[in-house]
């Protein structure tokens, strides 16, 4: 559609946590449904090489790509708004571009010259920038730069769009500044010097914004817009109000509403035209009047945080919008699951999740979960971890091998039913070194497997090191769990099912970072029906 393709930079100001992931998502959608090839990206500032190392609490869910990449979990935002794949590209962080630019160094490449922070870390920062608008695949690049406008380590980002916008040229490039416009009680009134700084400060980098995004408790007077546009160098109508929302598939609506694709179109000199919603709505009508509810139980160790959990939750959301069901996921620590509370915790579930994770903790009371709706037939999807808690608890309480347990967590368990894989023996560094991003898997005719994915082949994103141990297959399989999913190469188990339940069904992969928008997880929508006909039955 267009020949060069043209950047969009997301920069935050006055406070983190302001959501730029889901305005550059909805601004992507809003531009993907006029026809435009839109991808996003996000440029994380800290000094890890990837999330993949960082603990939940750290910033949430780490989310896999299709490559295999371990990344920021906006990307699982764009790819549920998008419905397009990310890759590595789409996530880089201030470690990468340090080890680019080290390794570059010890390999000599910079021939004798000191290496600095401006030209060499911008240089490569720019080059990453510019590496999916160079694909030839996309007409708009959409860059997400996380932190906060002021902080030290943004800096070089900054830098690197202050050069960006002249090497581009005019009319190529636009920069969205998403600020908080706080509301003082006390006053009554809402408040716009936090944002006349954060865009100062972004000022004294050299970046103008083009485009001010402003969240806000309540709406925006025309009288405030004004001041705004103002005082921080904007015309009237870019200064966007991005007033809170019920959900977050909710904003590309709202950010339809304010303009905000008309402005930056406009800006970057390209056609605008009437998105095509129709499905996105139908999406999100389905989702708000939900016509029957259901009560899933999340067990996992981090369910304080909304954020530990992204994609599943998300993924319910899609599932639930398709079967016309509201889908209360209810959080149960594990670490405060034990036999004697077991019933109370979650007798009343209509189904139950266990979650992925790593380490010992909390890991016993996953296993009393699983048992407890194993014997009450309660719908069951466990994933990863929640999948080897099921081969354990089933190894324990039905093969009768009482010290059963993933390596894991007993180096030394006499029956080791879930194993360190193989290839992982040798494996020294954590980083990165899992079996990572999307793997084959054959499913098992008569298996709830195959009904659900109605087709014999599919792929699906891994993250791990441990899986089923083999040798224990013959008697799992008869004494009745089932493997219905194994990948083709090497026989590793990536399903289990117990077809003398109802529905009990572990997954040694993660559906969740697939389901979209768009193409809700049909494993996840499996779950919702299966729970909704448990709830009708009880
Ligand atoms: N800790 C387990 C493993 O490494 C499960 C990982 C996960 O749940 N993502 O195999």
């Amino acid at each position: 559609m267009t020949t060069n393709p043209k950047y969009i930079f997301v920069t935050g100001g006055v406070s983190s946590s302001l959501g730029k992931g889901i305005i550059a998502a909805s601004l992507a959608k809003l531009l993907q449904s006029q026809g435009y090839r839109i991808t996003i990206q996000k440029l994380d500032p800290y000094i890890n090489i990837d999330p993949g190392t960082l603990n939940p609490y750290e910033h949430g869910e780490c989310y896999v790509t299709e490559d295999g990449a371990e990344t920021d979990l906006d990307l699982g935002h764009y790819e549920r708004f998008l419905n397009v794949p990310t890759s590595q590209a789409n996530n880089v962080t201030t470690g990468r571009i340090y080890q680019s630019v080290i390794d570059k160094e010890r390999r000599g490449e910079f021939l004798g010259k000191t290496v600095q922070v401006i030209p060499h870390i911008t240089d490569e920062i720019k080059r990453r920038i510019q590496i999916l608008g160079n694909s030839g695949d996309y007409d708009i690049v959409i860059t997400e730069i996380g932190g906060t406008v002021g902080d030290i380590e943004s800096l070089p980002y900054i830098e690197a769009v202050r050069q960006l916008e002249w090497d581009l040229g005019e009319h190529n490039t636009c920069v969205i500044h998403l600020t908080l416009v706080p509301y003082l009680s006390a006053a009554g009134e809402l408040k716009t010097k936090p944002t006349q700084h954060s865009v100062k400060t972004l000022m004294e980098s050299g970046v103008q914004a083009d485009i001010l995004v402003c969240r806000t408790e309540h709406p925006l007077s025309e009288g405030l817009k004004t001041k705004l546009a103002r005082f921080c160098n904007v015309k009237k109508e870019a200064v966007i109000e991005s007033i809170d929302a019920s959900t977050i598939y909710d904003v590309p609506n709202l950010m339809l509403h304010e303009g905000l694709d008309k402005v930056v179109l406009n800006q970057l000199q390209l056609e605008s035209s009437e998105p095509d919603l129709t499905r996105w709505n139908a999406f999100v009508k389905r989702h708000k009047n939900p016509k029957s509810e259901i009560t899933i139980g999340l067990i996992g160790k981090y369910v304080e945080l909304q954020d530990s959990y992204k994609s599943i939750l998300e993924a319910f959301i899609h599932a639930g919008a398709k079967k016309e069901v509201k889908v209360v996921v209810e959080p149960i620590h594990s670490e405060y699951l034990s036999e004697s509370n077991i019933a109370f915790k979650l007798g009343h579930l209509d189904g139950v999740l266990v979650a992925p994770g790593f380490g010992e903790r909390g890991i016993e009371g996953k296993i009393d979960a699983v048992k407890y709706v194993r014997e009450n037939n309660i719908p069951f999807l466990g994933i990863c971890l929640g999948m080897q808690m099921a081969v354990i608890e089933y190894a324990r309480n039905v093969l009768n091998l009482k010290a059963a347990n993933s390596v894991e967590m007993d180096e030394h368990t006499p029956d080791p039913v879930i194993n360190l894989m193989e290839s992982q023996k040798n494996v020294i560094n954590k980083g990165g070194t899992m079996r990572l991003g999307s793997w084959d898997c054959t499913l098992q005719s008569d298996s709830i497997a195959q009904q659900v994915y109605q087709t014999e082949q599919i792929k699906e994103r891994h993250r791990h090191r441990f899986e089923y141990n083999n040798d224990y297959k013959t008697r799992f399989e008869n004494s009745g769990l089932k493997s219905t999913g194994v990948n083709p190469e090497t026989g590793l188990v990536e399903i289990i099912e117990i077809p003398e339940n109802d529905w009990f069904v572990g997954v040694q992969y993660h559906p969740e970072y697939k389901s979209t928008v768009s193409n809700p997880h049909p494993l996840f929508v499996a779950f919702v029906s299966a729970s909704l006909k448990y709830k009708k039955k009880k």
